[in-house]
Protein backbone atom coordinates (compact mmCIF):
# COMPACT_ATOMS: atom_id res chain seq x y z
CA UNK A 1 0.00 0.00 0.00
CA UNK A 2 1.02 3.52 -0.92
CA UNK A 3 1.01 6.25 1.80
CA UNK A 4 0.23 10.01 0.82
CA UNK A 5 1.67 12.27 2.15
CA UNK A 6 -0.55 16.24 2.16
CA UNK A 7 1.23 17.62 -0.85
CA UNK A 8 0.82 14.10 -2.37
CA UNK A 9 -2.85 14.56 -1.84
CA UNK A 10 -3.13 18.10 -2.34
CA UNK A 11 -1.52 17.39 -5.88
CA UNK A 12 -3.77 14.42 -7.22
CA UNK A 13 -6.90 16.29 -6.25
CA UNK A 14 -5.24 19.39 -8.29
CA UNK A 15 -4.45 17.13 -11.34
CA UNK A 16 -8.07 15.19 -11.43
CA UNK A 17 -9.88 18.96 -11.17
CA UNK A 18 -7.47 20.01 -14.14
CA UNK A 19 -8.11 17.29 -16.25
CA UNK A 20 -12.05 17.51 -15.70
CA UNK A 21 -11.65 21.05 -16.55
CA UNK A 22 -9.37 20.59 -19.61
CA UNK A 23 -11.89 17.72 -21.01
CA UNK A 24 -14.90 20.13 -20.09
CA UNK A 25 -13.91 23.32 -21.11
CA UNK A 26 -13.33 23.11 -25.29
CA UNK A 27 -10.10 24.69 -26.20
CA UNK A 28 -10.12 28.38 -26.88
CA UNK A 29 -9.53 29.38 -30.56
CA UNK A 30 -9.64 33.20 -32.15
CA UNK A 31 -12.28 34.29 -33.49
CA UNK A 32 -9.94 34.76 -36.66
CA UNK A 33 -9.33 30.95 -36.98
CA UNK A 34 -12.56 29.12 -35.79
CA UNK A 35 -14.17 29.38 -38.89
CA UNK A 36 -11.52 28.82 -41.00
CA UNK A 37 -11.58 25.61 -43.00
CA UNK A 38 -9.24 23.21 -44.18
CA UNK A 39 -7.49 24.40 -47.80
CA UNK A 40 -10.08 21.60 -50.05
CA UNK A 41 -7.17 21.45 -52.72
CA UNK A 42 -4.94 20.21 -49.94
CA UNK A 43 -7.31 18.17 -48.12
CA UNK A 44 -9.01 16.17 -51.12
CA UNK A 45 -5.68 15.11 -51.86
CA UNK A 46 -4.47 13.96 -48.25
CA UNK A 47 -7.98 11.86 -47.58
CA UNK A 48 -7.38 10.27 -51.41
CA UNK A 49 -3.50 9.70 -50.49
CA UNK A 50 -4.45 8.31 -47.14
CA UNK A 51 -7.23 5.81 -49.18
CA UNK A 52 -4.38 5.07 -50.96
CA UNK A 53 -2.10 4.07 -48.45
CA UNK A 54 -4.77 2.04 -46.86
CA UNK A 55 -4.21 -0.53 -50.10
CA UNK A 56 -7.50 1.01 -52.12
CA UNK A 57 -6.46 1.49 -55.66
CA UNK A 58 -7.48 5.20 -55.76
CA UNK A 59 -6.06 7.83 -58.85
CA UNK A 60 -5.32 11.00 -56.86
CA UNK A 61 -6.35 14.00 -59.79
CA UNK A 62 -7.12 16.34 -56.45
CA UNK A 63 -3.63 18.67 -56.19
CA UNK A 64 -1.85 20.42 -59.20
CA UNK A 65 1.37 18.72 -58.36
CA UNK A 66 3.41 18.05 -61.50
CA UNK A 67 4.09 14.68 -61.62
CA UNK A 68 8.00 14.78 -62.65
CA UNK A 69 10.49 15.06 -60.88
CA UNK A 70 13.25 18.24 -61.04
CA UNK A 71 16.12 18.11 -63.11
CA UNK A 72 19.44 16.24 -62.22
CA UNK A 73 21.20 19.68 -62.62
CA UNK A 74 18.74 21.21 -59.37
CA UNK A 75 19.06 17.99 -57.29
CA UNK A 76 22.70 17.98 -57.57
CA UNK A 77 22.87 21.68 -56.33
CA UNK A 78 20.51 20.64 -53.47
CA UNK A 79 23.15 18.01 -52.28
CA UNK A 80 25.55 20.13 -52.66
CA UNK A 81 24.05 22.89 -50.29
CA UNK A 82 23.48 20.32 -48.03
CA UNK A 83 26.50 18.37 -47.90
CA UNK A 84 28.78 21.62 -48.30
CA UNK A 85 26.15 24.88 -47.91
CA UNK A 86 26.06 26.75 -44.45
CA UNK A 87 23.19 25.60 -42.14
CA UNK A 88 23.19 28.92 -40.22
CA UNK A 89 20.44 31.52 -40.48
CA UNK A 90 20.56 33.71 -43.74
CA UNK A 91 18.93 36.86 -44.95
CA UNK A 92 14.84 37.02 -44.48
CA UNK A 93 14.25 38.03 -48.01
CA UNK A 94 16.81 34.65 -49.41
CA UNK A 95 19.64 34.91 -50.09
CA UNK A 96 21.82 37.82 -52.10
CA UNK A 97 23.19 35.84 -54.99
CA UNK A 98 19.36 33.76 -55.70
CA UNK A 99 17.54 37.55 -55.27
CA UNK A 100 20.15 38.44 -58.08
CA UNK A 101 19.16 35.29 -60.06
CA UNK A 102 15.58 36.00 -59.64
CA UNK A 103 16.20 39.97 -60.64
CA UNK A 104 17.75 38.51 -63.94
CA UNK A 105 15.24 35.77 -64.53
CA UNK A 106 12.28 38.40 -64.09
CA UNK A 107 13.65 40.69 -66.59
CA UNK A 108 14.19 37.85 -68.95
CA UNK A 109 11.32 36.00 -69.08
CA UNK A 110 8.25 38.47 -68.32
CA UNK A 111 10.50 41.78 -68.85
CA UNK A 112 10.07 42.90 -65.66
CA UNK A 113 12.94 44.92 -64.24
CA UNK A 114 13.09 45.31 -60.44
CA UNK A 115 15.85 45.02 -58.23
CA UNK A 116 17.36 43.11 -55.72
CA UNK A 117 15.47 45.27 -52.77
CA UNK A 118 12.14 44.51 -54.67
CA UNK A 119 11.92 40.33 -54.37
CA UNK A 120 11.42 38.09 -51.31
CA UNK A 121 12.11 34.85 -51.40
CA UNK A 122 9.33 32.65 -49.30
CA UNK A 123 7.84 29.08 -48.30
CA UNK A 124 6.36 28.74 -51.69
CA UNK A 125 4.06 30.69 -53.62
CA UNK A 126 1.23 30.24 -51.22
CA UNK A 127 2.95 32.25 -48.60
CA UNK A 128 4.72 34.92 -50.81
CA UNK A 129 0.46 35.61 -52.03
CA UNK A 130 -0.28 35.85 -48.34
CA UNK A 131 2.66 38.11 -47.12
CA UNK A 132 1.67 40.40 -50.25
CA UNK A 133 -2.01 40.45 -48.74
CA UNK A 134 -0.83 41.19 -44.76
CA UNK A 135 0.58 44.25 -46.18
CA UNK A 136 -2.11 45.40 -47.78
CA UNK A 137 -5.53 44.85 -46.00
CA UNK A 138 -6.65 46.08 -43.05
CA UNK A 139 -9.93 44.92 -42.17
CA UNK A 140 -12.99 45.68 -44.14
CA UNK A 141 -11.16 46.69 -47.21
CA UNK A 142 -12.30 44.81 -50.23
CA UNK A 143 -10.64 42.52 -52.38
CA UNK A 144 -12.02 41.86 -55.92
CA UNK A 145 -11.75 38.03 -56.58
CA UNK A 146 -12.49 36.61 -60.00
CA UNK A 147 -14.42 33.10 -60.02
CA UNK A 148 -13.51 30.39 -60.30
CA UNK A 149 -10.91 31.23 -58.03
CA UNK A 150 -8.06 29.27 -56.36
CA UNK A 151 -9.31 28.41 -52.54
CA UNK A 152 -6.67 29.84 -50.91
CA UNK A 153 -7.64 33.40 -52.51
CA UNK A 154 -10.87 34.03 -50.44
CA UNK A 155 -9.64 32.31 -47.11
CA UNK A 156 -6.46 34.25 -46.92
CA UNK A 157 -8.62 37.61 -47.59
CA UNK A 158 -10.86 36.52 -45.01
CA UNK A 159 -7.86 35.85 -42.92
CA UNK A 160 -6.79 39.07 -42.70
CA UNK A 161 -10.48 40.81 -42.17
CA UNK A 162 -10.50 41.72 -45.77
CA UNK A 163 -14.25 41.47 -47.95
CA UNK A 164 -14.25 39.18 -50.80
CA UNK A 165 -15.77 40.70 -53.84
CA UNK A 166 -16.60 38.10 -56.13
CA UNK A 167 -17.25 38.80 -59.32
CA UNK A 168 -18.10 35.65 -61.72
CA UNK A 169 -16.01 34.63 -65.12
CA UNK A 170 -18.82 33.00 -67.13
CA UNK A 171 -17.92 30.05 -68.91
CA UNK A 172 -19.57 31.78 -72.11
CA UNK A 173 -16.57 34.05 -71.77
CA UNK A 174 -13.64 31.64 -71.55
CA UNK A 175 -14.33 31.62 -67.63
CA UNK A 176 -12.53 35.29 -68.33
CA UNK A 177 -13.71 38.77 -66.23
CA UNK A 178 -14.51 41.45 -68.64
CA UNK A 179 -13.11 45.01 -68.05
CA UNK A 180 -16.58 46.16 -67.49
CA UNK A 181 -17.12 43.62 -64.77
CA UNK A 182 -13.74 44.58 -62.83
CA UNK A 183 -14.95 48.37 -63.57
CA UNK A 184 -18.59 47.67 -62.05
CA UNK A 185 -17.10 45.90 -58.23
CA UNK A 186 -14.78 48.58 -57.79
CA UNK A 187 -15.79 50.46 -54.79
CA UNK A 188 -13.78 53.39 -52.57
CA UNK A 189 -13.16 50.38 -50.33
CA UNK A 190 -11.44 48.50 -53.06
CA UNK A 191 -8.41 47.66 -51.74
CA UNK A 192 -7.02 45.27 -54.45
CA UNK A 193 -7.64 42.89 -56.92
CA UNK A 194 -6.37 38.93 -56.79
CA UNK A 195 -5.41 37.95 -60.53
CA UNK A 196 -4.51 34.99 -61.29
CA UNK A 197 -3.57 34.38 -65.15
CA UNK A 198 -3.26 31.07 -66.58
CA UNK A 199 -6.25 30.61 -63.73
CA UNK A 200 -6.45 27.64 -61.22
CA UNK A 201 -8.53 25.53 -61.83
CA UNK A 202 -10.53 26.87 -65.42
CA UNK A 203 -7.30 27.55 -67.25
CA UNK A 204 -8.43 30.58 -68.61
CA UNK A 205 -5.81 32.38 -70.24
CA UNK A 206 -5.88 36.32 -70.55
CA UNK A 207 -4.16 37.40 -73.46
CA UNK A 208 -1.87 40.44 -73.35
CA UNK A 209 -4.80 42.94 -74.96
CA UNK A 210 -6.98 41.47 -71.93
CA UNK A 211 -4.46 42.30 -69.54
CA UNK A 212 -3.81 45.87 -70.66
CA UNK A 213 -7.31 46.53 -70.32
CA UNK A 214 -7.47 45.28 -67.07
CA UNK A 215 -4.79 46.31 -65.16
CA UNK A 216 -5.79 50.21 -66.82
CA UNK A 217 -9.24 49.70 -64.81
CA UNK A 218 -7.47 48.84 -61.83
CA UNK A 219 -4.37 51.80 -62.45
CA UNK A 220 -7.32 54.33 -62.89
CA UNK A 221 -8.52 53.69 -59.70
CA UNK A 222 -5.88 53.13 -57.86
CA UNK A 223 -6.51 49.67 -56.64
CA UNK A 224 -3.36 47.47 -56.37
CA UNK A 225 -3.43 43.75 -57.63
CA UNK A 226 -1.69 40.94 -56.71
CA UNK A 227 -0.71 38.89 -60.11
CA UNK A 228 -0.73 35.41 -58.82
CA UNK A 229 1.47 33.95 -62.03
CA UNK A 230 2.87 30.37 -60.90
CA UNK A 231 1.70 28.80 -64.35
CA UNK A 232 3.18 31.42 -66.79
CA UNK A 233 5.27 29.07 -68.26
CA UNK A 234 2.07 26.75 -69.05
CA UNK A 235 0.86 28.32 -71.63
CA UNK A 236 -0.66 26.41 -74.52
CA UNK A 237 -2.50 29.18 -76.98
CA UNK A 238 -3.20 32.94 -76.93
CA UNK A 239 -0.08 34.62 -77.59
CA UNK A 240 3.35 36.06 -75.32
CA UNK A 241 2.39 36.18 -71.84
CA UNK A 242 1.94 39.86 -70.27
CA UNK A 243 2.28 40.55 -66.61
CA UNK A 244 -0.02 43.61 -65.53
CA UNK A 245 3.48 44.57 -63.61
CA UNK A 246 4.90 45.43 -67.02
CA UNK A 247 2.20 47.17 -68.58
CA UNK A 248 2.81 50.87 -67.17
CA UNK A 249 4.97 52.64 -64.92
CA UNK A 250 1.95 53.03 -63.21
CA UNK A 251 1.25 49.58 -62.90
CA UNK A 252 4.56 48.68 -61.42
CA UNK A 253 4.28 50.56 -58.69
CA UNK A 254 0.52 49.28 -57.66
CA UNK A 255 1.34 45.53 -58.93
CA UNK A 256 3.23 42.84 -56.67
CA UNK A 257 4.14 39.43 -58.23
CA UNK A 258 3.23 35.68 -56.86
CA UNK A 259 5.84 33.05 -58.49
CA UNK A 260 7.09 29.79 -57.47
CA UNK A 261 9.42 26.64 -58.91
CA UNK A 262 6.85 24.34 -57.76
CA UNK A 263 4.65 24.17 -61.02
CA UNK A 264 7.41 25.29 -63.53
CA UNK A 265 10.13 22.91 -62.14
CA UNK A 266 8.34 20.23 -60.48
CA UNK A 267 9.66 20.77 -57.13
CA UNK A 268 6.24 21.82 -54.79
CA UNK A 269 7.03 19.67 -51.89
CA UNK A 270 10.56 21.76 -51.64
CA UNK A 271 8.55 25.00 -50.64
CA UNK A 272 10.04 27.65 -52.90
CA UNK A 273 8.35 31.05 -54.20
CA UNK A 274 8.66 34.57 -54.56
CA UNK A 275 6.80 38.04 -54.31
CA UNK A 276 8.54 41.08 -56.16
CA UNK A 277 6.88 44.43 -56.42
CA UNK A 278 7.35 47.72 -55.38
CA UNK A 279 10.28 48.07 -52.75
CA UNK A 280 7.88 49.88 -49.85
CA UNK A 281 5.73 46.91 -50.20
CA UNK A 282 8.77 44.47 -50.58
CA UNK A 283 9.92 46.01 -47.42
CA UNK A 284 7.06 45.49 -45.44
CA UNK A 285 6.65 42.03 -46.22
CA UNK A 286 10.19 41.48 -45.21
CA UNK A 287 9.56 42.77 -42.00
CA UNK A 288 6.51 40.69 -41.70
CA UNK A 289 7.90 37.27 -42.85
CA UNK A 290 11.04 37.80 -40.59
CA UNK A 291 8.38 37.82 -37.57
CA UNK A 292 6.48 34.83 -38.87
CA UNK A 293 8.92 32.75 -40.54
CA UNK A 294 12.05 33.90 -41.51
CA UNK A 295 13.79 32.89 -44.89
CA UNK A 296 12.89 29.54 -46.84
CA UNK A 297 15.20 26.81 -46.22
CA UNK A 298 18.91 26.89 -48.22
CA UNK A 299 18.12 23.76 -49.62
CA UNK A 300 14.84 24.92 -51.55
CA UNK A 301 17.26 28.59 -52.65
CA UNK A 302 20.13 26.21 -53.67
CA UNK A 303 17.13 24.52 -55.45
CA UNK A 304 15.53 27.31 -56.98
CA UNK A 305 19.24 28.94 -58.21
CA UNK A 306 19.86 26.13 -60.09
CA UNK A 307 16.40 25.74 -61.58
CA UNK A 308 16.54 29.60 -62.90
CA UNK A 309 19.88 29.28 -64.03
CA UNK A 310 19.70 26.01 -65.66
CA UNK A 311 18.61 24.32 -68.77
CA UNK A 312 15.37 25.80 -69.69
CA UNK A 313 14.76 22.99 -72.04
CA UNK A 314 13.30 20.93 -69.54
CA UNK A 315 10.54 23.58 -68.73
CA UNK A 316 9.26 23.19 -72.50
CA UNK A 317 9.54 19.33 -72.45
CA UNK A 318 6.92 19.40 -69.33
CA UNK A 319 4.59 22.17 -71.15
CA UNK A 320 4.70 19.81 -74.16
CA UNK A 321 3.48 16.93 -71.79
CA UNK A 322 0.85 18.79 -70.24
CA UNK A 323 -0.45 20.02 -73.89
CA UNK A 324 -0.84 16.14 -74.66
CA UNK A 325 -2.65 15.31 -71.70
CA UNK A 326 -4.93 18.45 -71.69
CA UNK A 327 -5.50 17.27 -75.50
CA UNK A 328 -5.93 13.87 -74.34
CA UNK A 329 -8.58 14.38 -71.71
CA UNK A 330 -10.87 17.11 -73.95
CA UNK A 331 -11.58 13.90 -76.66
CA UNK A 332 -12.08 11.43 -73.75
CA UNK A 333 -14.56 13.85 -71.78
CA UNK A 334 -16.51 14.23 -74.56
CA UNK A 335 -17.39 11.03 -75.40
CA UNK A 336 -18.68 10.48 -71.82
CA UNK A 337 -22.51 11.08 -70.63
CA UNK A 338 -23.28 13.64 -68.33
CA UNK A 339 -19.67 15.69 -68.61
CA UNK A 340 -19.13 17.94 -70.66
CA UNK A 341 -15.74 20.74 -71.14
CA UNK A 342 -17.66 24.13 -72.48
CA UNK A 343 -13.96 25.56 -72.37
CA UNK A 344 -10.91 24.38 -73.41
CA UNK A 345 -7.84 25.39 -71.22
CA UNK A 346 -5.17 27.36 -72.36
CA UNK A 347 -2.87 27.46 -69.70
CA UNK A 348 -2.00 25.40 -66.43
CA UNK A 349 -2.97 21.89 -65.75
CA UNK A 350 -6.39 21.94 -64.30
CA UNK A 351 -9.71 21.54 -66.38
CA UNK A 352 -13.17 22.18 -65.16
CA UNK A 353 -15.57 19.42 -66.10
CA UNK A 354 -19.28 20.50 -65.85
CA UNK A 355 -21.10 17.77 -64.40
CA UNK A 356 -25.12 19.32 -63.97
CA UNK A 357 -25.70 15.99 -66.12
CA UNK A 358 -24.60 13.67 -63.04
CA UNK A 359 -26.27 15.88 -60.52
CA UNK A 360 -29.34 15.47 -61.65
CA UNK A 361 -28.60 11.79 -62.89
CA UNK A 362 -28.04 11.29 -59.02
CA UNK A 363 -30.23 10.31 -57.13
CA UNK A 364 -29.97 12.87 -53.64
CA UNK A 365 -27.27 14.62 -54.92
CA UNK A 366 -27.10 18.27 -54.46
CA UNK A 367 -23.81 19.40 -56.21
CA UNK A 368 -20.31 19.06 -57.31
CA UNK A 369 -19.22 17.68 -53.73
CA UNK A 370 -21.85 15.10 -53.81
CA UNK A 371 -20.62 14.16 -57.48
CA UNK A 372 -16.87 14.16 -56.22
CA UNK A 373 -18.01 11.89 -53.33
CA UNK A 374 -19.97 9.67 -55.74
CA UNK A 375 -16.75 9.67 -58.01
CA UNK A 376 -14.47 8.62 -54.90
CA UNK A 377 -16.43 5.80 -54.02
CA UNK A 378 -17.85 4.55 -57.54
CA UNK A 379 -14.56 4.92 -59.43
CA UNK A 380 -12.08 5.13 -57.02
CA UNK A 381 -11.22 8.75 -58.79
CA UNK A 382 -10.22 11.56 -56.55
CA UNK A 383 -10.96 14.80 -57.78
CA UNK A 384 -11.90 18.58 -56.27
CA UNK A 385 -15.38 19.62 -56.09
CA UNK A 386 -16.29 23.06 -57.92
CA UNK A 387 -17.88 24.59 -55.34
CA UNK A 388 -14.32 24.82 -53.33
CA UNK A 389 -13.61 27.16 -56.48
CA UNK A 390 -16.62 29.16 -56.79
CA UNK A 391 -17.44 27.18 -59.58
CA UNK A 392 -20.58 25.14 -58.71
CA UNK A 393 -21.72 22.11 -61.22
CA UNK A 394 -18.22 21.22 -62.16
CA UNK A 395 -15.45 18.96 -61.09
CA UNK A 396 -11.77 19.83 -61.53
CA UNK A 397 -9.39 17.79 -63.03
CA UNK A 398 -6.00 17.95 -62.25
CA UNK A 399 -3.56 16.54 -65.26
CA UNK A 400 -0.71 16.98 -63.36
CA UNK A 401 -0.66 13.15 -63.33
CA UNK A 402 0.90 10.51 -65.42
CA UNK A 403 -1.57 9.61 -68.68
CA UNK A 404 -1.56 5.76 -67.88
CA UNK A 405 -3.23 7.52 -64.80
CA UNK A 406 -5.69 9.72 -66.72
CA UNK A 407 -6.06 6.35 -69.22
CA UNK A 408 -7.38 4.96 -66.07
CA UNK A 409 -9.36 7.64 -64.96
CA UNK A 410 -11.70 8.01 -67.74
CA UNK A 411 -12.02 4.41 -67.91
CA UNK A 412 -13.40 4.55 -64.28
CA UNK A 413 -15.26 7.26 -64.86
CA UNK A 414 -17.22 6.08 -68.39
CA UNK A 415 -17.81 2.86 -66.76
CA UNK A 416 -19.29 4.72 -63.49
CA UNK A 417 -21.13 7.02 -65.36
CA UNK A 418 -23.06 4.40 -67.95
CA UNK A 419 -23.92 2.31 -65.00
CA UNK A 420 -26.22 5.34 -64.07
CA UNK A 421 -27.79 4.39 -67.71
CA UNK A 422 -26.99 7.43 -68.76
N1 LIG B 1 -1.99 24.89 -55.87
C1 LIG B 1 -2.21 23.49 -56.01
C2 LIG B 1 -3.68 23.19 -56.23
O1 LIG B 1 -4.48 24.05 -56.44
C3 LIG B 1 -1.60 22.74 -54.85
C4 LIG B 1 -2.41 22.61 -53.60
C5 LIG B 1 -2.67 23.93 -52.94
O2 LIG B 1 -1.78 24.46 -52.34
O3 LIG B 1 -3.79 24.41 -53.10
O4 LIG B 1 -4.02 22.04 -56.24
Amino acid sequence: MVLLCNSDVFDCIYSFILKQICERIPMYISNRLSLLKPSATVAFTEKARKLQKAGHDVIVLAAGEPDFTPSRAVREAVKREALEGPTCYGPTAGYLEVRQALVEYLERTKGLRVNTDQVILSNGAKQALFNALAALIDPGDEVIVPAPYWVSFTAQVELLGGVVRIVTAESSNGFKVTPEQIHEALTPKTRCIIFNNPCNPSGAYYTADDVRELTEICTGAGCAIVSDEVYDMIIFEGGPYLSPAVVSDEAGELTAVVGGFSKTYAMPGWRIGYLAGPEPWIKKVTSFQGQATHHPSALAQAAALAAMTGDQQVVEEMRQEFLRRRDFLLEAISGIPGLCVDVPPQGAFYLLVGVAGLIEALPDAEGSTDVSTWLLEEAKVALVPGVEFGAEGFLRVSYAASMEDLERAVQRIDEAVRKLGL
